[in-house]
């Protein structure tokens, strides 16, 4: 039997501009403009202050490794994946999302906490889920370090 496809996101009135961003290839997240706070997962009103004089804006897309766990048992539609990384990165802007990291081995020889992150996007059902992968920027920051 074929294994069902990955699960695919439903955006929700709350939820629609962020997809409409990953569609273009952007990272957006809500900023509140009484107390200058990023947050997620999006939401009509400030976490923080509780205002709803919120506004969406693109972000850096770049974050750091939070934590991780390494699954090893995926759920009917990932088993060609496994081992896969399940984690929740820090974006540069405060956020914490939960996401995967890709590009790099599930192994915690490959996988270090603090490590510099970017976004990147991977089509799941029509729909453009944000993954991260290590930063190419230090990637070569490193170059410099051991040039
Ligand atoms: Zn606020």
């Amino acid at each position: 039997m074929a294994d069902p496809a990955k699960p695919t996101p439903h955006p929700t009135p709350e939820t629609q501009p962020f997809w409409d961003a990953t569609a273009l290839g952007e990272l957006h997240l809500q900023r509140c403009r009484a107390c200058d706070t990023h947050y997620f997962p999006p939401r009509p009103f400030c976490p923080h202050c509780h205002t709803d004089d919120v506004v969406w804006e693109r972000c850096s897309g770049r974050g750091r490794l939070h934590t991780y766990m390494i699954n090893h048992r995926p759920p009917p539609g990932w088993r060609d994946e496994a081992p896969y990384t399940i984690a929740v990165v820090e974006l540069e802007e405060g956020p914490r999302m939960m996401s995967n990291i890709v590009g790099v081995e599930a192994s915690p020889e490959s996988l270090e906490l603090d490590m510099e992150l970017e976004v990147t996007f991977e089509d799941q059902g029509g729909m453009q889920v944000p993954k991260f992968r290590p930063a190419t920027a230090a990637v070569a920051q490193t170059g410099e370090v051991v040039a």
